[in-house]
């Protein structure tokens, strides 16, 4: 087993003495990082690990030509946000230039939960109603109003009354076929339930990569028939894109375009800034402008002279270097070479997900698809060991979350292969 250097115990020390009992570290033997690039994360000592987890640098760490646009930026202008500059009206025209035309007004924030708590705000005022349907291991954020949409932070306690689950759309346990009219069907049950309760609809909010509730990706097209039962009952799509947006899952940059759906919000977060705090609301000005009437909103940081350089830089990452064509080739491997050890080991029960947001998912018992989170939890530590850095995700936390920064190569998904065979050949035989 790792042992912690000097260095990391202090630290380890320090911060729970002064961070208390909010901290949240991986790991019993917490890593310290001090450098990284590309897909590579560096330790004290300057051991080399490979991060197979990290979405938010997600066109590589410490990528050079981000970094020399914020710092530019920095080095010239950074104030609050109720000036005119160039640098972030030149980046929201090329972001809503990626977006369906409808989407043309954009509201920047500094994180994913404030573009929620807008998005909730936005749909509630325009709709009329305060109602809210959501997975049942959504994670949405972390303000009181997003935490209440939230049901991965809120397992011990009821969700708020106005919210309704559905279940995730399990495509290792329901047919392919079923699986777009059993959602649909679970919304419309979930909105008349609400209807009952005297509470009107105001918004579908999903992760359109399901993450949390353990990367749902197939089949492609599944969320449009739920969106189109919300539609009809007055409510608003809110497309949560933290996660599965900025190319992250290959074929395009948002992951609703996978479903063919429009949706009335889009919410974004993570990736936006490769690490510099940036999110954005998307929406129809005619959302916007209702809402604004009434209550008005105004973000100190989101959408600095600053902010606006590291997103465009990201855009030029992503374009110029192809990321998005990267992610749709090498996640195809990934998922192929993954699925090659699923065949050879029955404890891996399904290789799922789309260019580089993947999953593979841990059974004890392959014929009843029995979720192993023993398993899940001793291969992130045995990959630990071997200096390979990943996660896990969904209710029972017996999915491995393979979302590594874009520029993964396949020389990568080899080492990820290499260390998860000599794993599974020690605790699975
Ligand atoms: N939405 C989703 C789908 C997320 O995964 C997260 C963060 N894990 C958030 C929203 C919240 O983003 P942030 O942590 O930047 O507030």
């Amino acid at each position: 087993a790792p042992t912690l250097s000097d260095s990391a115990q202090r630290l380890l020390a320090k911060r729970k003495a002064l961070f208390g009992a909010a901290s949240v570290l991986f790991y019993d033997k917490p890593l310290e990082l001090v450098r990284a690039e590309g897909c590579w994360l560096f330790d004290e000592a300057g051991e080399r690990y490979l991060d197979v987890y990290n979405n938010v640098p997600s066109v590589g760490h410490c990528h050079p030509h981000v970094v020399a646009a914020v710092a530019d930026q920095l080095a010239k202008i950074n104030t609050h946000t109720r000036y005119l500059n160039e640098a972030i009206h030149r980046y929201a025209e090329r972001l809503v230039a990626t977006l369906p035309p409808s989407l043309s007004n954009i509201t920047f924030t500094c994180t994913g939960s404030e573009s929620n708590d807008l998005a909730l705000r936005l749909a509630s005022h325009y709709s009329g109603g305060r109602g809210v349907i959501v997975t049942e291991t959504a994670y949405h954020g972390n303000t009181a109003a997003v935490t209440e949409v939230s049901p991965s932070s809120a397992r011990d306690h009821a969700l708020a009354p106005h919210v309704r689950v559905v279940r995730a759309p399990d495509s290792y346990r329901v047919a392919p076929e079923a699986l777009a009219a059993r959602f649909a069907g679970d919304v419309a049950a979930a909105i008349a339930d609400l209807a009952d309760h005297g509470i009107t609809l105001s918004a579908l909010l999903v992760d359109s990569i399901f993450s949390s509730d353990g990367v749902y990706a197939d089949p492609a097209g599944f969320l449009a028939e739920a969106v189109a039962v919300v539609h009809r009952h007055g409510g608003l799509f809110i497309a949560d894109e933290v996660q599965p947006g900025f190319g992250r899952t290959g074929s395009a940059l948002w992951g609703f375009q996978r479903h063919g759906v429009t949706p009335d919000i889009v919410t974004m977060g993570k990736p936006m800034g490769n690490g510099l705090p940036m999110g954005g609301v998307a929406t129809r000005p005619e959302i916007l402008d209702a809402f604004c009437a009434e209550v008005g909103y105004f973000n100190t940081f989101g959408g600095s002279p600053a902010a606006g350089a590291a997103g465009s830089a990201v855009l030029d990452v992503i374009e110029g270097e192809g990321l998005m064509a990267n992610a749709e080739a090498v996640g195809a491997y990934l998922r192929e070479s993954l699925g090659a050890l699923a065949k050879r080991f029955p404890v891996i029960g399904d290789v799922r997900g789309a260019g580089l947001f993947d999953a593979v998912e841990l059974v004890s018992d392959p014929e009843a698809k029995t979720p192993s989170p023993e398993l899940a939890s001793a291969i992130i530590n045995g990959l630990r060991q071997r200096h390979v850095l990943i996660g896990a995700a969904g209710p029972f936390g017996n999915i491995l979350k393979v979302r590594p920064p874009l520029c993964f190569t396949r020389d990568q998904v080899d080492i990820l292969g290499a260390a998860l065979e000599e794993v599974l050949t020690e605790i699975a035989p």
